[in-house]
């Protein structure tokens, strides 16, 4: 069955990984998703592309994976977006960054391919 990859902090699974993982996968796809039992849970959970600079952005306490903040990833957009939903029930949202690499050269607000 297929299934996203959850990059938490916990070993194997920590900021080094997720790295990893993205300079592996640069056609891959990133939901940035709050841990549900945090304050953050109602925070939209952004989705990047893999070479957005934005899905290195570190978040509270300089980290990109930890308790309060995970990664769902895939190449896959759509079990990356299932995947989401199994932790959040917040709208998802797509990134709409200008920088270079940023995604919203790729997709628009509703997810369309540009
Ligand atoms: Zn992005």
């Amino acid at each position: 069955m297929e299934s996203s990859i959850l990059f938490n902090g916990s070993h194997g699974h920590d900021d080094p990984d997720y790295l990893a993982w993205l300079d592996a996968n640069p056609e891959g796809f990133v939901a940035n998703i709050p841990h549900p039992h945090t304050p953050y849970d109602n925070f939209p959970v952004v989705l990047h592309r893999a070479s957005c600079p934005h899905a290195r952005n570190p978040g509270n306490g300089g980290k990109l994976t930890s308790n309060t903040q995970w990664k769902v990833c895939d190449l896959s957009l759509d079990t990356v977006k299932r995947g989401a939903l199994r932790y959040t029930r917040v709208a998802l949202k797509y990134c709409q960054s200008n920088r270079t690499g940023g995604c919203g050269r790729f997709w628009t607000a509703e997810g369309n391919t540009r």
